[in-house]
């Protein structure tokens, strides 16, 4: 009777709260934001069944049926409970089945809605207690459509005709193939990964190494450790003819190792290319602070997509080809790093370690991410003009569509919009507007080291924005991320002045913009009326559009 009660307690309150949450959408205008499903609901906001308990350990084993695309195993979730619970959600692919969930090695009841399952203990474990439960699951896990876009498993062949497995789930989710708290806020302090695979391949994950055993059905289980906190999504698996290519990074005294692997034929060339990470790591030290997951090492994998931000395990596809990798015609980087070692590298900073309280924050991964490789070539040519140029030969895909920065609790995942290229732009576009690089290096400089290995939402950094310049930017913040407009500057000139006024702008946007007057930079403060300044009869006049994400139109 008691359980039963809790299932209607369960459902009405996630009922009574949908309702709220849409009303509650910030900035009331969101435009083009896709429906809250019942399984968005259920995946993105934080009941009382999932914020009464913070997962510390999953311990992960899984059989892998290659042949059969299929995964039989189970999952031990230790968590520390922050309330008096009875009950709790954990998140699991409604696909996939589970045979039985055990607590203190009896089994319990559950209740499956979507890709939630609400576990009811057959007891209330009080506050601040350790517990653990544990999930025996099996069936074929989703395959994946356009990876790492559209998530799941690849089950592909290698150039010999080998089994080559990978999986990559930001997005859908790590429950597509294993059970945990699937919300991006949840990090484990550790995992245990035991990939158990057939004896002919090699199974590779996070972290380091610890064990290689040899099953008795021709199998052999490969056991990985993680001793970092770690976003769900990140946790992966390869299997494949791989072998190791070894590393170092020596950085004040002290060495770390790098196990990259490879197939089997890439070994030379991956000797040869792999090292380039090395400088990608000592860039991104240098400005964002130290690389966080040493313990755990630092390794690229081979898979047969084109790469993904695995923490400490970062996968790359593009081909060992700085020029003509597999996305060429869109990404060139003049030729001196692979775009995908630098962006999945990045992410070690901007994503891994500080992380997207809700995902639909996730510009703080991804705009910031490609925004920080413009600054590698600043920094690796000592050229502003050349991060403005890889800047521009990016600024065509923007949309402008939908606001960069969506509703909150409702798992979107704002990775379709423009997230990538505009969150680029509107970074570049605040560094003119602060117009003080000593305050603009500091600030993400900061914001990354004091917000290492935890999570961070849009408004956390616009108050270091603030911290650090004494101006709040809400104005900024209000117009580039929730509102999907572009200002525009509309101007005309006349034989003794000059006229310029902001338009397709909220009411509170006051930004400082650059015009060049016959060569000399001015910076004008516009209002949404026109305003004017003196010239000269004939001047030229350049609206600075490349420092500032604005479209400026000639009246
Ligand atoms: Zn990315």
């Amino acid at each position: 009777m008691k359980k039963r009660y809790s299932i209607l307690i369960f459902c009405s309150l996630l009922v009574a709260c949908n309702g709220n949450i849409a009303n509650l959408r910030p900035h009331g205008s969101q435009t083009n934001t896709p429906e809250l499903t019942r399984n968005n609901y259920l995946m993105g906001f934080l009941n009382e069944y999932r914020s009464s308990y913070d997962v510390t350990y999953y311990d992960i084993n899984i059989d892998f049926d290659i042949e059969q695309k299929s995964i039989d195993g189970f999952v031990t979730i230790k968590a520390k409970s922050l309330d008096e619970i009875d009950a709790l959600q954990v998140d699991l692919a409604k696909n996939l089945n589970i045979q039985k969930i055990t607590y203190q090695d009896s089994p319990v009841k559950y209740y499956r809605e979507e890709d939630a399952v609400m576990v009811y203990f057959n007891q209330t474990i009080d506050k601040d207690t350790l517990f653990d439960f544990t999930i025996h699951y099996n069936g074929i896990p989703q395959s994946a459509d356009n990876p790492p876009w559209a998530g799941g498993f690849t089950w592909s062949k290698d150039k010999n005709d080998r089994d080559w497995v990978a999986v990559s789930c930001e997005g859908e989710g790590a429950r597509i193939w294993w059970p945990n708290k699937d919300h991006i806020s949840e990090e484990p302090d550790s995992v245990r990964m035991a990939f158990t695979v057939p004896s002919d391949l090699m199974s590779i994950a996070n972290g380091q190494l610890r064990s290689v055993v040899e099953k008795e059905n021709n199998k052999t289980t490969y056991e990985w450790f993680v001793n970092n906190p770690i976003n769900n999504y990140n946790i992966s698996v390869q299997i494949g003819n791989y072998v190791a290519v070894q590393d170092t990074f020596i950085k004040e005294n002290t060495t770390h190792y790098m196990n990259h692997y490879v197939l089997d034929y890439n070994k030379e060339v991956a000797q040869n290319y792999f090292p380039q990470s090395k400088e990608v790591i000592r860039f991104y030290e240098k400005y964002f602070g130290d690389y966080q997951w040493w313990d755990d090492g630092y390794k690229l994998i081979e898979v047969p997509y084109l790469g993904m931000e695995h923490q400490s395990a970062v996968t790359y596809g593009n081909g060992f080809s700085i020029y003509n990798g597999v996305r060429s015609s869109s990404w060139g980087m003049y030729g001196v790093i692979d775009p995908l070692i630098i962006h999945e590298s990045g992410h070690e900073w901007f994503g891994n370690s500080v992380t997207a309280i809700d995902p639909t924050h996730i510009w703080i991964h991804e705009g910031l991410q490609v925004y920080t490789e413009a600054l590698y070539f600043e920094d690796k040519f000592n050229s502003y003009e050349v991060s403005v140029d890889y800047l521009k030969s990016i600024k065509s895909r923007i949309q402008n569509k939908i606001p960069i920065v969506g509703p909150e609790g409702e798992n979107y995942w704002a990775l379709n919009g423009d997230t990538y290229m505009k969150g680029a732009w509107v970074m570049h576009t605040l560094r003119s507007a602060i117009n003080d690089d000593a305050i603009w290096f500091g600030i993400l400089k900061e914001f990354m080291v004091e917000n290492a290995k935890s999570h961070v939402s849009t408004e956390d950094f616009f108050n270091k924005v603030k911290e650090k310049t004494g101006t709040d930017y809400t104005y900024f913040s209000e117009q580039y991320f929730y509102s999907p407009n572009q200002p525009e500057l509309e101007y005309y000139q006349t034989d003794s002045e000059f006229y310029y006024r902001w338009d397709n702008v909220n009411d509170n946007f006051v930004m400082p913009m650059g015009i060049l007057v016959n060569g000399i930079e001015k910076r004008v403060f516009p209002l949404q009326e026109f305003q004017s300044f003196d010239i000269s009869k004939h001047s030229t006049i350049e609206v600075m559009d490349w420092k500032f994400y604005v479209k400026a139109i000639k009246k």
